[in-house]
């Protein structure tokens, strides 16, 4: 090889070897570690730039060697560093060692040592090579980080860090073992279901929800501790990532305290909140309450659109029982009233004293004046009976006022205002009565009180008597029956229609004494014109559906039949629509009860009842009557007209008979005729009339 080649390679290898060197000195800076190397023969030892750097020292100023490092090490360091270096020199192992150096400009730094021996054939030690690197930032980073795990132990707050997915514990801090009584050993076998009994997957999933969302979640929590007992707890929660594991750290803190303080504080405004809306002596709510009870009752009205009555009621003369027999007598009079009241009201019904000898109520869902009357009644009857306090025998009685919501007014204050004002026109008209706010509904009331006191006069004395309308066949004009119509013939004031009375009779009840003498005047005449060979065709009775639902309504029915000698295929029973649609399945029950007796069922008015066919279907029907608000205006009303043939299209499909009601005219009759109805009752025929009118008819008919 030429020499110019030659040293031209050279120039190549030196050139790369320099590369080389820079890229090595490089590296050996971005990682704060220098090499060197002691030749253990001559003790001379050889520094990279990076290990002059880390002791601090000037390259060329001084000779690097084992000294000059021990120099460097503080002295507390200096044995175990002898120590290492002896070791490494036998072990022949890379030997690794950390210590703190003093730099030459007294700055502290911490500097890890590896090293390895190097060994002649002999196995002599010739060399030692190693790095010596700079870690003091790690060093410190290490300490910091041990600070903090030391925080996170001995914190007081229970912390636990739980794996997201399979909620088991990862860690637990010394707080969370004391406050649960499980070691870290025990806690790392258990999930976050074993120490929160009250806790849900449904829970877990909206906190899960809430963690991916903000990173973080607030729950309130019940702990168990290992030996069962429980306290209320708060937690932080926080996502993290734990030893590469998807976790959460919870931090809880144990607020049994606060909530036993909450406990109390919530125990004492309910009691403080009960005394201010509460009367002390009777217990009941008072003026406030009742004010609050009345605005929300008016809301609610509004909305459902039901009435209500709100009575004012004072104890007749209670300022004598206090002057002459004292307080104490008095109070319990109070007490002993306001019992009784609360006893004579329903559930829903309020009442509240509002001071001294009054009271109020609120009565609620009152359909009308005869809802009130009655309900007030009751509360004078109530209080009237004798009050027996000590050994005295006392006859209070009261004065009621009674306003009514929405007729006389609409906000809360004018309804206490009138029903006091109402409470005083008691007083006047002598006490130990009710009146109401307007005086219409006051006359309305006792004249109702006074119809009901008639009709059980009237029942009494016998004073009904049944009239009988003709039920005729169209095409052949012949009879097919009867219905019994009530009429009550009063002494002084005539025949009185039903229509005036039997609403009043089946808010009282009183609709049953009726039907019940109806049916026996009847019957009885029936058999008569049967035994005198006279036809009357089939009777029809109206019956109430107060009357079906009695229990041994079917048995008096067969046994007044007995006696009657009544056949049952004489008698059907008329029930109106609406009274078999307001309670379906309790009428199927009982008409099918009197259908399975043999006896017909019609159903009465008709068109008028909202009829569901469903039911229709399962009723044991004989008959519709077509209600006469329809006949009246037939043929020319077009509506009424195709309700008319609906019906009979019904009637038809539903294999029923029928009958037309209130029929007047003869177009009338020729419609229903037209469109296949041909059973027709009315004034075109006959009106209701007295059974000798009747008798005289048949009798006639069978001349003919
Ligand atoms: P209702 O059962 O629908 O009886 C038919 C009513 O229509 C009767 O009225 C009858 O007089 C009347 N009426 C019959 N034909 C015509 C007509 O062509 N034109 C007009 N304008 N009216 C006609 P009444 O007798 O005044 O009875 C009224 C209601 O009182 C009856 O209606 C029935 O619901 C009830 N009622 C009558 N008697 C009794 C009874 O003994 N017991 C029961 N529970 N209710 C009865
Ligand atoms: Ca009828
Ligand atoms: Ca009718």
């Amino acid at each position: 090889m030429p020499s110019d080649t030659l040293s031209k390679n050279l120039n190549i290898a030196i050139q790369t070897l320099k590369a080389k060197e820079g890229s090595f000195k490089k590296i050996e800076a971005i990682s704060n570690l220098g090499s060197w190397e002691i030749d253990l023969i001559t003790k001379k030892s050889l520094w990279s730039d990076q290990t002059y750097k880390i002791y601090g020292e000037k390259k060329g100023a001084i000779e690097p060697n084992l000294e000059l490092f021990f120099s460097h090490v503080i002295p507390e360091d200096i044995q175990r560093a002898k120590e290492t270096l002896a070791l490494a020199l036998q072990s022949g192992n890379v030997t690794t060692f950390e210590c703190t150096i003093r730099k030459s400009n007294g700055e502290k730094a911490n500097i890890l040592m590896s090293g390895q021996a190097i060994f002649d054939h002999t196995g002599l030690p010739i060399k030692l090579l190693g790095t010596t690197q700079d870690i003091t930032q790690q060093v410190s980073l290490r300490a910091h980080s041990n600070e903090l795990a030391q925080l996170i132990e001995y914190s007081s707050n229970e912390i636990y860090i739980v794996n997201y997915h399979t909620l088991q514990y990862l860690y637990v801090n010394k707080g969370g073992c004391d406050a649960l009584g499980y070691t870290k050993k025990e806690f790392l076998k258990l999930t976050v279901f074993d120490t929160n009994p009250t806790l849900t997957q449904k829970k877990v999933d909206t906190l899960k929800a809430a963690l991916s969302k903000k990173g973080n979640a607030l729950n309130f929590t019940i702990h168990q501790r290992k030996n069962g007992s429980r306290y209320h707890a708060q937690a932080y929660i926080h996502t993290l990532t734990y030893h590469g594991v998807d976790a959460y750290v919870i931090f809880d803190t144990d607020i049994s305290d606060q909530k036993e303080v909450e406990e109390l504080l919530k125990e004492q405004t309910k009691k403080l909140t009960h005394q201010a809306h509460h009367d002390t002596l009777t217990g009941l709510p008072n003026r406030t309450l009742f004010k609050d009870r009345l605005a929300q009752t008016i809301i609610a009205s509004n909305r459902s659109g039901e009435k209500f009555a709100l009575l004012f009621i004072d104890l007749d003369h209670f300022k004598k029982i206090n002057d002459s027999l004292g307080h104490h007598v008095g109070d319990e009079v109070l007490i002993e009233s306001s019992k009784r009241l609360q006893k004579a009201l329903r559930a829903e019904d309020t009442l509240a004293r509002l001071g001294g000898d009054e009271f109020t109520v609120i009565l609620k869902d009152i359909k009308n004046i005869q809802g009130a009357s009655t309900a007030t009644q009751k509360i004078i009857d109530s209080i009237k009976k004798p009050i027996k306090v000590a050994k005295h025998t006392l006859y209070v009685s009261s004065s009621v006022g009674i306003s009514f919501f929405p007729d006389d007014a609409t906000n809360g204050h004018d309804l206490i205002k009138f029903a006091d004002t109402a409470m005083y026109k008691a007083k006047d008209e002598g006490r130990d009565s009710f009146q109401f706010y307007s005086s219409e509904m006051t006359t309305l009331a006792f004249e109702r009180v006074v119809m009901e006191n008639s009709i059980r006069v009237a029942i009494n004395d016998m004073q009904f008597v049944v009239y009988y309308q003709p039920q005729i066949h169209a095409i052949n004009e012949t009879l097919t029956g009867m219905e019994a119509l009530v009429r009550w013939k009063h002494p002084t004031l005539g025949i009185i229609p039903p229509g005036n009375f039997i609403s009043i009779a089946e808010e009282s009840g009183l609709i049953m004494d009726i039907d019940h003498i109806v049916m026996h005047q009847a019957m009885y005449q029936f058999s008569q014109w049967y035994k005198e060979g006279l036809n009357p065709g089939i009777l029809s009775l109206n019956l109430s559906m107060k009357q079906l639902e009695k229990k041994d309504f079917v048995k008096k029915l067969l046994d007044t039949m007995y006696i009657f000698d009544f056949q049952p295929e004489w008698l059907e029973l008329e029930v109106t629509e609406g009274q078999v649609m307001s309670n379906p399945s309790t009428s199927i029950q009982k008409l099918n009860e009197i259908s399975n007796a043999g006896i017909e069922i019609a159903i009465d008015d008709f068109g008028t009842g909202y009829s569901s066919l469903a039911y229709l279907k399962k009723l044991p029907l004989d008959k519709l009557k077509i209600d006469q608000s329809f006949i009246k205006d037939i043929p020319h009303d077009e509506e009424d007209a195709s309700i008319t043939k609906a019906i009979i299209a019904l009637g038809k499909s539903l294999n029923l008979k029928l009958v037309a009601e209130g029929v007047e005219t003869k177009e009338q009759k020729e419609f229903l005729i037209e469109n296949g109805c041909f059973h027709i009752q009315g004034y075109f025929y006959s009106r209701p009339i007295p059974a000798d009118e009747i008798a005289r008819l048949l009798k006639k008919s069978n001349e003919i």
